[in-house]
C-alpha cells in the first residue's frame, strides 16, 4: 500500500489525484488536503459566477473522490497546520497544487491607495471568498479602470456592467450582487500595454460584451493594424480580434460604456487619500513586440482601479522557490525527492481549466515510475496526520461535511441562483456545528 498526499483541491489537485488513482487502483490511498471544507479551488472562487456551465467540470471531480482509496480532507492549510517535511514524512509522496492565489504587484506609485484591489481581492469578493468577504470595493464613483488584457480582465469588467436581472442563474454572492446593484460606475475602461493583436483574451468572453443590456464595448479602429495583417494570427486570436473590429460597428445608446484602450502603459495612481486617476503613457510596439514608451502621458479617471496582470504561489518553508516565475522552483513538475507541484504552483498562473489535466497525468506517470504499482511504502499516511493534527487542536474536515455545506447553501439559495454560498469560514464550520 502507498499513501500519498494532493495539496490543493483545485483542477490540478482533482486531475492528479484521478490519475494516480487509475495507476494505482486499490494499491494505493490518496488524500486531497485543503485548507477550506468545500474543494475545487478557482473553480468556485474564481471562475465567473455568470459561467456556470464551466463550472460544471466539478462533477467529473466528484467522481474521483468517490472512487475507492480517495479522500477529501479539508480545512488544513499546509505551512500552518501541517509542514511539508512532516507531510513527507507521512506519505510516500507529496504533490503540491495549491495554485496562484496572490495578486501580483503593478509595482508603480499609488497602487497601494484606497480604491486600488487585485483581480484575487476582487474576484474573491464576488464569488465569496472567505478572504475578501470584506472587501467593500468602492463603486460609488462613474469611473473604473481595469488593468489588464486577459480573460480576467474580462470578468472583472463584465461584471461591473452587468444588471441585476443579467445575474440570474448566476451564484454571484449576495453583498456583491446588491452592491453591484447601487453601483454608480458608468465608465470601465480596459488597458492593455500593447495593441489588439496581442491580446490575451478569448473569443467567447469577448463575444458576450457585444450582448450586454446595459454597456456598450468600445473600441478605436485606429488602434488596430490593417485588417490583413489579421490573416497571419492563429485561428482561435484572429476571431478574438474580429469581434474587437466589430465592437466598432454596433450602434446603440446605453447608459455604460466599457472602454477599450490599448497601448497604454499606467505610470501612477493618483489622487486626495483614495484612488482618482491614473496617469498613463502611450506606447507603441519595439521590433521585439514589447510596449516601448512614446512619452506622451494622458490621464484616465478611477475611482476603483483592478489590477489583472497575473498571480503567485506563496512560498512555502522547505520548498524551493522561482522567485521571478512566482512558482515553486520545478523540473517538470518535480521539487525534490518524493516531492511534486502540479497546476498554477508548477507552471505559473496560465491556461485554462483543462491545461492543468496533463500536469497531473505527468507527474502520476512519474510518481508510479518510482514507485511501481504493487509496491509498498511504511507510511502511516491519513492515520498518522489525524493524529498530528489532533494534537495540534486542528479539526479536519471530511467529504460528508463538505457534502452538508454545498446542500445546505443549495437550499438557502435565492431564486434564479444555484447556490447561496457561504461567505466566512465561521459560517460553514457552524453548518458543521463546530
Ligand atoms: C478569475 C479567474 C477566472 C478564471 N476563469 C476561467 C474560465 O472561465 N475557464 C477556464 O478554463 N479557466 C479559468 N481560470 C483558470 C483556472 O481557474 C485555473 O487554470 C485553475 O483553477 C488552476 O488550478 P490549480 O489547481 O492549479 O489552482 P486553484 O484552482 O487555485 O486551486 C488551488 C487549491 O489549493 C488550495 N490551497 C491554497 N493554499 C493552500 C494551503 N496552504 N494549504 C492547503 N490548501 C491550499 C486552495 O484552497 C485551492 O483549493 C480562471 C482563473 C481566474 C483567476
Amino acid at each position: 500500500m502507498r499513501h500519498f498526499a494532493v495539496v490543493g483541491s483545485g483542477p490540478a489537485g482533482f486531475y492528479t489525484a484521478e490519475a494516480l488513482q487509475k495507476a494505482y487502483g486499490e494499491q494505493a490511498r490518496i488524500d486531497i488536503l485543503d485548507r477550506y471544507p468545500v474543494p475545487y479551488g478557482l473553480i468556485r472562487f474564481g471562475v465567473a459566477p455568470d459561467h456556470q456551465s464551466l463550472k460544471a467540470v466539478s462533477k467529473r471531480y466528484d467522481k474521483v473522490v468517490e472512487s475507492a482509496g480517495v479522500d477529501f480532507i479539508g480545512n488544513v492549510t499546509l505551512g500552518r497546520d501541517v509542514s511539508v517535511a512532516e507531510l513527507l514524512d507521512l506519505y510516500d509522496a507529496v504533490i503540491l497544487g495549491i495554485g496562484a492565489p496572490h495578486d501580483r504587484k503593478l509595482g508603480i506609485p499609488g497602487e497601494d491607495l484606497p480604491g486600488v484591489v487585485g483581480s484575487a481581492e476582487f474576484v474573491g469578493w464576488y464569488n465569496g471568498h472567505p478572504e475578501f468577504a470584506d472587501l467593500d470595493p468602492p463603486l460609488d464613483g462613474t469611473h473604473a479602470a481595469v488593468i489588464g488584457n486577459g480573460n480576467v480582465a474580462l470578468d472583472c469588467a463584465r461584471i461591473l456592467s452587468k444588471t441585476r436581472a443579467e445575474f440570474e442563474g448566476s451564484d454571484i454572492v449576495r453583498h456583491a450582487l446588491e452592491a453591484l446593484e447601487q453601483s454608480a460606475i458608468r465608465t470601465i475602461t480596459i488597458l492593455g500595454r500593447r495593441g489588439p493583436h496581442q491580446i490575451a483574451m478569448t473569443p467567447k468572453e469577448l463575444g458576450e460584451l457585444g450582448h450586454l443590456e446595459e454597456t456598450l464595448p468600445v473600441v478605436d479602429l485606429n488602434d488596430f493594424p490593417p485588417r490583413a495583417a489579421d490573416e497571419g494570427l492563429e485561428p482561435g486570436q484572429r476571431k478574438s480580434v474580429t469581434i474587437l473590429r466589430e465592437f466598432a460597428d454596433i450602434r446603440a445608446n446605453k447608459r455604460k460604456s466599457m472602454i477599450f484602450d490599448f497601448f497604454a502603459k499606467p505610470l501612477r495612481i493618483e489622487g486626495d487619500g483614495k484612488a482618482e486617476r491614473l496617469v498613463v503613457e502611450r506606447t507603441e510596439l519595439d521590433e521585439k513586440g514589447a510596449a516601448r514608451g512614446t512619452g506622451e502621458t494622458y490621464t484616465v479617471p478611477a475611482s476603483l482601479v483592478i489590477s489583472c496582470i497575473g498571480y503567485s504561489t506563496p512560498p512555502i518553508e522547505g520548498v524551493a522557490y522561482d522567485e521571478r516565475g512566482g512558482k515553486f522552483l520545478n523540473e517538470a513538475g518535480r521539487i525534490g525527492e518524493r516531492l511534486f507541484a502540479v497546476g498554477w504552483a508548477r507552471r505559473g498562473p496560465t491556461g485554462t481549466i483543462g491545461t492543468n489535466r496533463p500536469d497531473g497525468y505527468e507527474v502520476a506517470d512519474r510518481i508510479a515510475a518510482e514507485m511501481p504499482p504493487g509496491s509498498s511504502g511504511e507510511r502511516a499516511g491519513a492515520e498518522g496526520l489525524k493524529r498530528l493534527l489532533e494534537s495540534r487542536g486542528v479539526m479536519p474536515t471530511d467529504y460528508d461535511d463538505w457534502r452538508k455545506i454545498e446542500e445546505t447553501e443549495a437550499a438557502n439559495a435565492r431564486p434564479g441562483s444555484p447556490r447561496e454560498k457561504f461567505v466566512r469560514v465561521a459560517h460553514w464550520l457552524e453548518t458543521l456545528g463546530r
